[in-house]
């Protein structure tokens, strides 16, 4: 009984430190006052708990502003230094390493191109760690303040398998099968034991940064969709990413566009992604005689010269995207359809890039595929974070478990007993 009710009350603490630091987080700085009225906490407790954090050096006070007729009330922000984040994409033409503070203000960077599109698992786990060790060295900091590790991959990842030391990747695109991601880089990366590793798939990563941060911000039902070499999504339904029952939810890409049509990475025929990834869509401009790929350039290159070609009013080109933007359009409607999201965000380095060209033409084929009651309520947006949104979504996986924690491991907390 004791034991059950000394539980009790260290839940409620833990849960009303996290509730005051990631308030603070997201709307500081704010007097104690504010944090009571937003949090509902009484004016003890704020008091109590501001005060713990204070102690802990997760806060600072920052200035104070005037009450109504009494003393200024003195406001309190989180301190951006008092720990570190590692956000990583695994991308398909590269590896980047991102060190972050905890407001994600970027620190430093490593970046390691891929040739084989990463489908050798032992050179991408060979840049993560040697990328974790230059952020490190480059920002002069141990691994001591390091909250942890996320990572973001292509494929399905999966957690809780007996046996695999942590996350499992299925990229059926890249050829891995069943990687077990999180045992071989904690074997390769040389951090201490308690800095966690989350893995998670990079269209879900990417999502959990423009809903945080970028343009789904406010919304609580709204697709991010991620347009790369590949084409993913991560769907958000009543605020919370929806995972499905294997979290594998959010295949877009997969999503069949035509019958029997264009083979896709994944085997099968005729997927979204066969239409309009930049891979496939590359293809698509040599099929018609374009040039891409000429003097072996790199894929963002040669998607630049195809946009080029379009804007230059090239008839081939200006079909090539009008097709595509139809495709695309089409592709969003069943989204529509299918999640009634209020937003649809696109993003991804292929996304952005052709985005402002492509979206009136988008816009105007998911209204005609949709139905219209739902149509009339989703707006189609270009995502705001830019190609970093994957490394940024990465590290949002170590900060949302920092905060939900109040900001400190179980074990100081045990150790503690406060
Ligand atoms: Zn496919």
């Amino acid at each position: 009984m004791a034991e059950t009710k000394r539980q009790t009350v260290r839940d409620l603490r833990r849960a009303n430190r996290a509730a005051l630091l990631r308030h603070l987080y997201f709307h500081g700085p704010l007097s104690r006052h504010e944090l009571g009225q937003a949090t509902g906490l009484s004016s003890g407790t704020v008091s109590n708990v501001t005060a713990g954090l204070l102690a802990d050096g997760l806060l600072r006070e920052a200035g104070s502003v005037d009450s109504d007729g009494g003393r200024p009330r003195t406001l309190l922000r989180v301190v951006p230094d008092c720990g570190l984040l590692i956000g990583i994409d695994v991308g398909e033409t590269r590896v980047r390493v991102e060190l972050f503070d905890i407001t994600l203000a970027e620190l430093a960077r490593a970046d390691y191109p891929l040739t084989d599109q990463g489908h050798d698992v032992g050179s991408v786990v060979r840049h993560i760690a040697a990328g974790v060790a230059a952020v490190l060295a480059a920002a002069a900091a141990g691994p001591e303040p390091l909250l942890g590790v996320g990572v973001g991959v292509p494929g399905i990842v999966e957690s809780g398998v007996p046996g695999a030391g942590g996350a499992v990747v299925h990229g059926q695109t890249v050829g891995w099968d069943a990687v077990p991601l999180e045992a071989l880089l904690r074997a390769a990366v040389e951090l201490p034991p308690r800095v966690p590793f989350f893995v998670s798939n990079g269209a879900r990563t990417f999502g959990q940064a423009e809903m945080w941060f970028g343009a789904g911000r406010g919304a609580r039902d709204a697709v991010i969709a991620l347009i790369g070499s590949g084409v993913g999504a991560c769907i958000v339904t009543g605020g919370e990413p929806y995972g499905g029952a294997d979290s594998a939810a959010g295949e877009w890409g997969h999503t069949t566009l035509r019958v029997g049509g264009r083979r896709c990475r994944c085997g099968a025929l005729g997927c979204l992604e066969a239409y309009v990834g930049a891979n496939a869509l590359l293809e698509r401009w040599v099929e018609a005689g374009g040039a891409a790929g000429a003097g072996g350039q790199g894929q963002e290159a040669a998607l630049a010269a195809l946009l080029a070609a379009a804007e230059a009013d090239q008839p081939r080109e200006v079909r090539l995207l009008e097709e595509t933007a139809e495709y695309l359009g089409a592709g969003i409607a069943d989204l529509v359809n299918l999640f009634n999201p209020e937003r649809i965000v696109l993003g991804g380095w292929a996304g952005l890039l052709l985005g402002p060209h492509l979206l009136p033409a988008v816009r105007r084929a998911a209204g005609a595929y949709a139905l219209r009651h739902p149509a009339a309520r989703a707006s189609i947006e270009l995502g705001r974070l830019g190609t970093d949104a994957v490394t940024v979504g990465a590290a949002t996986l170590p900060l949302a478990d920092f905060l939900a924690r109040g900001g400190r491991p179980d074990a100081e907390i045990l150790a503690r007993g406060s």
